[in-house]
C-alpha cells in the first residue's frame, strides 16, 4: 500500500517511520520541513513522563513508548531520550494526580515515589520548598529531542525507501466515500492508497468544518535563562526535569547542551495563527515567569534571557489526541491535537496510525473524533 503522509513533525513523521516498517510505500510532505520553527514539534526538548493521574491508557501508551524512544536511540546511533528523572511538585494538598499513577505506573513497570520535603531538599538545595506540600519522583522521566527528533526521523524514512517532498498540500475532491489524492501548490494532485493529514496546528484550516470548532490553537511561551557561572548544579546531568503543579502549571529542562535553564508555563492563550503571528518575547509574560523563577530557583534571580521562542497547542475540548478515520472518506486518516503532551508518545501514535490504516486495528476509542467530544476531561490536570 502507498500511503502519502501530509506533515513531518512527530506524529506525521513517525507515523512514516511505523508505516514503513510494516512494509508500506510512504510519501512524506511538509510545507518548511520537519520539526521547524512553526511546529508544534519545534525547538529543542520536550518532557517525557510515564504519571498520568490515574489514566491507564496513558500510562500505557508511555511505558511502550520509552522502550520504542531507546530502540531508535539504538537503531540510529544518536541519542535523543536523556533519562534525568523527574521532580514533580505540588504546592497544594491535592496531589493525587501522581498519588494515583502511583500503582499504574509500577503495573507498567515504571516507578514514582514520594519523598520527604528534606530529603528533596538534600538532594536538590538550589529548589525553594517552603510552599510545597509534596513532593514525587519518577526515575525514568526525562527530556527528549525535539526537532532533532523529527529530522532523524526523515533520516530513517529515506533510508527505508520512502520518499520526502518539500511542499504544502492539501486534501483534494472527496467522491464516492473515498479521498482523491492531495492538491500540491502547482495544482496538480498526488495519488496514493492512503492519505494520513498529520499537520498539526493547521489541522483546523484544512478540515475546517470537521475541526474548525474543535480544536483550538494556544501560544505557549518558553524561556531559555544562561546560568550563573559556576552553576553546573543546574546543568544536566546534575539537575532533573521539573513540573511544578502549582497555581499556574510551570515546567522545565536543565540545561542541556549550553542552551540555558528552559522555564515554560502551561497556561494556554489564544487564539493563534501558527503561520503569520510574530514569534516575540512580550515583556509582560517574561516578568510574570522571571518572578517564578526568582522565587523557585532563587540563585537563578539574575539569570540573563538567553533564548525564547513561541510555540503552539493544538487542544482539543478534553485533551485527548484525534486519532482516527474521516468520516467521509475511508482511505483518508487524521492524526493531529497532540495538545500538550504528544510528543512522547510519537512512536506509539505512528504505531497506532500504522496498524489502524494497514491491519485496520482499532485505535482505543478516546482518540476517536466522537470521543473529543465529551468533554469529562484531562483539561485542567498536566499534559505535558
Ligand atoms: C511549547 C510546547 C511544549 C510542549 N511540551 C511537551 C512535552 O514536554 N512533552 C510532550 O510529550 N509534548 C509536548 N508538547 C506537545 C507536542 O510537542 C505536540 O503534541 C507535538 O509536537 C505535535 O506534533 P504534530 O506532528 O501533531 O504537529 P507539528 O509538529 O506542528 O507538525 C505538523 C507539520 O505539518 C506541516 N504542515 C502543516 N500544514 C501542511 C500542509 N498543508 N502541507 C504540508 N505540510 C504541512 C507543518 O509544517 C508541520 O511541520 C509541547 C508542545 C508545545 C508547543
Amino acid at each position: 500500500m502507498h500511503v502519502a503522509v501530509v506533515g513531518a513533525g512527530a506524529f506525521g513523521a513517525w507515523t512514516a517511520y511505523q508505516l514503513l516498517q510494516q512494509g508500506a510505500e510512504v510519501t512524506l510532505f511538509d510545507q518548511w520541513g520537519p520539526g521547524n520553527s512553526r511546529a508544534s514539534s519545534g525547538g529543542e526538548t520536550r518532557l517525557i513522563r510515564g504519571t498520568y493521574g490515574n489514566d491507564e491508557v496513558y500510562t500505557r501508551l508511555v511505558a511502550e513508548a520509552f522502550q520504542e524512544w531507546q530502540s531508535f536511540q539504538e537503531r540510529t546511533k544518536h541519542q535523543v531520550y536523556y533519562p534525568t528523572g523527574s521532580l514533580w511538585l505540588f504546592s497544594k494538598s491535592d496531589d493525587s494526580y501522581a498519588r494515583t499513577a502511583t500503582p499504574l505506573l509500577e503495573r507498567h513497570g515504571l516507578s514514582l515515589e514520594e519523598w520527604t520535603i528534606g530529603q528533596t531538599q538534600e538532594k536538590y538545595p538550589a529548589v525553594y520548598l517552603d510552599d510545597i506540600h509534596t513532593v514525587f519522583w519518577e526515575k525514568e522521566a526525562g527530556y527528549l529531542l525535539a526537532r532533532k527528533t523529527c529530522q532523524y526521523l526523515l533520516e530513517e524514512v529515506l533510508k527505508g525507501g520512502g520518499q520526502f517532498r518539500y511542499e504544502h498540500a492539501t486534501p483534494g475532491k472527496f467522491v464516492g466515500g473515498k479521498l482523491q489524492g492531495v492538491k500540491l501548490a502547482d495544482g496538480s494532485t498526488f495519488h496514493a492508497d492512503a492519505y494520513v493529514f498529520a499537520c498539526g496546528p493547521w489541522m483546523p484550516r484544512l478540515f475546517p468544518t470537521l475541526l474548525g470548532e474543535l480544536i483550538t490553537i494556544s501560544r505557549q511561551d518558553i524561556h531559555y535563562f544562561g546560568l550563573p557561572e559556576q552553576a553546573s548544579h543546574f546543568r544536566v546531568p546534575n539537575f532533573p526535569i521539573w513540573i511544578d503543579m502549582g497555581e499556574r502549571i510551570m515546567y522545565g529542562v536543565p540545561d542541556y547542551d549550553g542552551r540555558g535553564f528552559k522555564v515554560a508555563d502551561d497556561t494556554r492563550e489564544g487564539p493563534f495563527d501558527p503561520s503569520t503571528v510574530d514569534r516575540d518575547v512580550r515583556a509582560e509574560k517574561l516578568s510574570q515567569v522571571r518572578q517564578y523563577l526568582e522565587h523557585r530557583f532563587p540563585a537563578l534571580k539574575e539569570a540573563p534571557l538567553t533564548e525564547a521562542r513561541v510555540c503552539q497547542y493544538s487542544n482539543s475540548p478534553n485533551g485527548h489526541f484525534l486519532l482516527d478515520q474521516h468520516p467521509e472518506a475511508d482511505n483518508l486518516f487524521l492524526a493531529g491535537a497532540g495538545c500538550g503532551h504528544g510528543f512522547k508518545l510519537g512512536p506509539s501514535i505512528g504505531r497506532m496510525m500504522s496498524e489502524r490504516i494497514l491491519k485496520e486495528t482499532p485505535i482505543p476509542e478516546e482518540f476517536q473524533l466522537a470521543s473529543l467530544k465529551n468533554v469529562a476531561s484531562l483539561s485542567n490536570q498536566f499534559e505535558h
